[in-house]
């Protein structure tokens, strides 16, 4: 068949999951029980407070047209009050916070909106594939930033060489993060702040897990002293609040980069239906609503039984201070494209191979905690009968 595939799709990496995506469905396909901690995606419905106020928003006749612009005044200033109440940080609504379809469209518009041909973008590897593919789309460059299990899962900013330091734009960041679970302390962001300002770099920092903590809530880089000079921050409603189908997420901080991002918007969409941003304002509103609380602590049951019980069978696993991963450290002597292959032939269980992300998550797999207690007990208990 004729095809009419623009050059630049060629250049984005290749899909390393499809071999355990095929699997997958071989197994589902042949009756077997299986068990899917491959999607980062909450089982559970977003909570009726929610869909409530959806339900009333949906009725008025004034949310059905366009929402042009970077969002509703009532949705952004309730974002800059739960903003200040989380982080003490102020955000003036009309030119530090744009409204998005979710964070996904954010982050690869921002590559649109900033990046020019050449430009070197720093990336954090194992990370969100979409830093890649906006980069690619805009033409620039990507320089990896390896994150190790000796560094905290922490970029090195030393190793970052001169002449890249020189070339970049921007330095993606994503704290609580996706798929490690580790917490970026202030002190990082600090020290990423000062960095940015030597070299004249913006730091986007991806921020979807920011509400889904077990000990003390992660830091946001806006607390760092004037990091709105040099810094965007990215926040979801997505995982917070079961929210994915919904796509609502908002960018905050330096007013002349979320001027750029929300031009490439106006040209390219028409805004976030207005009935979800009134659903997004309750859900601001809710944020400590015992529905999401509840939430959490179903989170906190399941890693617990992932962790220990993983440690129990000899799999060395730290437990992770946030985000709905276990980012477990595969056996001594295997790899994880192997170890996720076993896991699924023998225990009927889906992991992802740490390898998919790159080769900086090679010796790791990434289980999401987005399965039943219940079910999450039988994985585990099927995956602890295998030898390795
Ligand atoms: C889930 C996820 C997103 C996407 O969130 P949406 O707001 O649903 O687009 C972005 N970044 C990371 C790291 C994620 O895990």
């Amino acid at each position: 068949m004729k095809s009419w595939r623009a050059e630049r799709l060629t250049q984005l990496p290749p899909y390393l999951f499809v071999e355990i995506d095929r699997r997958k469905k071989e197994a589902i396909a042949a009756g077997r029980d299986v068990i899917d901690f491959g999607v980062g995606d909450p089982l559970r419905p977003t909570p009726t407070f929610i869909v409530d106020r959806m339900a009333e928003a949906i009725r008025k006749a004034v949310n059905h047209r366009y929402a042009l612009g970077t969002g509703m005044p009532e949705f952004r200033r309730a974002f800059v009050d739960f903003f200040r109440g989380r982080y003490d940080v102020s955000l003036d609504p009309d030119s530090e916070v744009v409204a998005l379809l979710g964070s996904k469209e954010g982050i690869g518009h921002l590559a649109t909106a900033i990046v020019n041909p050449g430009d070197a973008v720093l990336i954090p590897e194992p990370g969100y594939p979409v830093y890649v593919s906006g980069t690619v789309f805009a033409g620039g460059t990507c320089h990896t930033m390896p994150l190790t299990e000796a560094n905290g899962w922490l970029p090195d900013l030393e190793k970052i060489p001169e002449d890249v330091r020189r070339r970049a734009r921007v330095m993606w960041l994503n704290y609580p993060n996706n798929p490690t679970g580790a917490v970026a302390p202030m002190s990082f962001f600090s020290r990423c702040v000062d960095f940015a300002r030597q070299y004249d770099i913006l730091i986007a920092q991806d921020a979807p897990y920011c509400e889904l903590f077990y000990g003390d809530p992660p830091p946001s880089i806006l607390q760092v002293d004037g990091a709105k000079d040099t810094a965007i921050e990215f926040h979801s409603f997505s995982k917070t609040f079961n929210m994915t189908g919904w796509r609502l997420a908002v960018a905050v901080g330096h007013p002349d980069t979320l001027a750029a991002l929300a031009k490439v918007k106006s040209n390219l969409d028409s805004g976030v239906f207005r009935a979800v941003q009134e659903a997004g304002i309750a859900a601001l509103e809710g944020v400590d609503h015992p529905e999401i609380r509840d939430q959490i602590d179903i989170y906190r049951r399941c890693r617990d039984i992932v962790v220990d019980g993983l440690c129990e069978a000899g799999w060395p696993v730290t437990r992770p201070e946030a985000t709905f991963y276990v980012w477990a450290k595969c056996p001594p002597g295997t790899d994880s494209m192997t170890v996720a292959a076993r896991v699924l032939d023998e225990a009927d269980v889906v992991v992802i191979p740490g390898a998919g992300f790159g080769p900086a998550g090679e010796g790791f797999v990434r289980f999401a905690l987005t399965v039943s207690e219940e079910r999450t007990r039988e994985a585990i208990s099927r995956i602890a009968k295998l030898r390795w």
